[in-house]
């Protein structure tokens, strides 16, 4: 297999390097792409300028028949779709239809949502005028997509913005580009030439061509703080709009109103999920002295318990980590802890045998001198403190220059809102971490972006507003210059 690029309609092959797509499962490649030369990224782009006009110019119930035709084609792959993520990214194959089926709703949903999208007429400034305000799409857009869910964040930009009119060029990371195989061919079936088109190969050459190509309007990068920041001074630089949806350390604070068993297991959860490569993953979690020895006791039996293994069998709960780097680089940290004074309770070790399996880990003795608690783990390690008053758990849940996510464990609505208030995220989870709600907004503040994807919001983050001031007849001013 060589894999395809869309490129204005067509399935094309590449002319590029090759990249080898990895079974995280294995530990070897299972199939390698060719990606995209320069060229073919200036074709990309190109086509989606040429395609703009048209597709901006539709009429919206006919943009949203494209949409919904997109959303069945979704359906109609669901299972190749399913197993390709299964493959790129170790994830259980039972929880990927579950993406493949959001992926689908996404498509429905921004459908419907910009038939309804108006704009305002605003006072004018004298009678006999009008003043339009429009919301209008940028034009091209950039959509660059990290591993870790390689369909879901994807169609959480492409879905808004083709649905109020623009038109993108996708690049997936280079280690998961196969969902995006089998999408592609979905695009070609039921979108117009050019609306969507996709690129491969690393972000450095490939990713970077499409920021800067003078014909992309709007950048939407997901993807880490580092690589955000540098595309946010290329943007600058071309004064360019970007919306980088970028890392987090999010906290879970666990009060002792609540069941310490039944927390336990929320926060085991959203610790080790997909292997704890989730941006919203719980990175930290503060625990009331009161509950902290059965929190602790739970939540180790509970790692303990996790049944690792073949993503394709539907016992596993969760597969490997994406890549041998990042599992190293997991290890050095929960090490680095350990020589600083912190006890693995759980797990701590690299699993021997193919793929790149950890286990799930658990620490205590850890405190805010340690990289564990400060980077950006991105795996399964679950770090445990312990607070004795509300002011401390809200001090230490906001000692981050973070600001993705945050749950709060609690029977106590005033220790809700307290917490809603107090810490500078872009969602909380009260009693029930890390979930989707497609309808409302997703996105984070500070180091950890500023986009708002999902909900109506994402219907903004692709429009920009524009003014139209009409005076319906020309009659002249008082304030024009006359000829005498
Ligand atoms: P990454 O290394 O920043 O890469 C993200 C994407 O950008 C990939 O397609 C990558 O291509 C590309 N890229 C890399 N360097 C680039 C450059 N200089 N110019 C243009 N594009 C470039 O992130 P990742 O390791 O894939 O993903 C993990 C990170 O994403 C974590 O920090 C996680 O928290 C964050 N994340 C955030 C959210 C959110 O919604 N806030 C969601 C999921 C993940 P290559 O693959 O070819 O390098
Ligand atoms: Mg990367």
């Amino acid at each position: 297999m060589t894999g395809h690029l869309l490129i204005d309609g067509r399935l094309v092959p590449g002319r590029g390097g090759q990249i080898d797509v990895i079974d995280p499962a294995r530990g070897e490649v299972h199939v390698s792409l060719v990606t995209s030369d320069h060229a073919q990224v200036l074709e990309a782009t190109a086509a989606a300028a040429r395609a703009w006009a048209g597709w901006q110019g539709l009429a919206q119930p006919e943009r949203s028949r494209h949409l919904h035709a997109v959303a069945e084609g979704i359906e109609a792959v669901r299972d190749r779709l399913a197993e390709a993520l299964t493959l790129e990214t170790g994830r259980p194959l039972t929880r990927n239809h579950m993406y493949v089926d959001m992926a689908r709703d996404l498509f429905h949903q921004y459908a419907e949502l910009a038939r309804v999208l108006g704009g305002r007429l605003a006072p004018s400034n004298d009678p006999g005028q009008l003043s339009l305000v429009l919301r209008a799409p940028y034009g091209v857009v950039a959509c660059l997509i990290p591993w870790n869910y390689p369909l879901l964040l994807m169609v959480f930009k492409v879905a808004p913005a083709l649905a109020v009119g623009n038109t993108v060029v996708i690049k997936p990371a280079s280690e998961t580009p196969l969902s995006l195989q089998v999408l592609a061919e979905v695009f070609a079936e039921h979108l117009p030439p050019g609306v969507a088109n996709t690129v491969m190969g690393s972000g450095r050459e490939v990713g970077e061509a499409l920021v800067v190509d003078p014909g992309v309007d709007l950048v939407a990068f997901t993807g880490s703080t580092d690589v955000g920041k540098r595309l946010a001074g290329l943007c600058a630089e071309a004064v360019k709009p970007s919306h980088l949806e970028l890392g987090g350390k999010d906290p879970a604070i666990v009060h002792d109103d609540v069941d310490p068993a039944i927390a336990a297991q929320g926060v085991v959860w959203a610790a080790f999920l997909n292997a704890g490569q989730v941006c919203t993953s719980t990175e930290r979690v503060y625990v009331q002295r009161a509950s902290y020895d059965s929190f602790v006791e739970h939540a180790v039996k509970l790692a303990a318990a996790i049944r690792l293994g073949d993503p394709f069998d539907v016992s596993t709960q969760v597969g490997p980590m994406r890549s041998e780097d990042r599992r190293e680089g997991v290890v050095a940290m929960v090490d680095d802890a350990v020589s600083q004074g912190a006890e693995v309770v759980a797990g701590g070790h690299p699993v021997d045998g193919p793929g790149f399996f950890m286990e799930p880990t658990v620490l205590t003795g850890v405190d805010h001198t340690m990289r564990l608690m400060r980077d950006e783990t991105f795996g399964p390690v679950l770090p445990i403190m312990a607070f004795d008053d509300d002011e401390e758990a809200l001090r230490l849940a906001a000692d981050t220059p973070y600001g993705l996510g945050a749950s709060v464990y609690t029977s106590s609505p005033a220790r809700v809102e307290e917490a809603y208030r107090r810490l500078r995220v872009g969602t909380v989870w009260v009693n029930d971490p890390v979930v989707d709600n497609l309808a409302a907004p997703f996105g984070g503040v500070r180091a950890s972006g500023d986009a708002r994807e999902l909900g109506v919001e994402a219907l903004d983050s692709f429009t920009t507003a524009r003014h139209v001031h009409w005076n319906l007849e020309l009659v002249p001013k008082p304030w024009w210059f006359r000829e005498e």
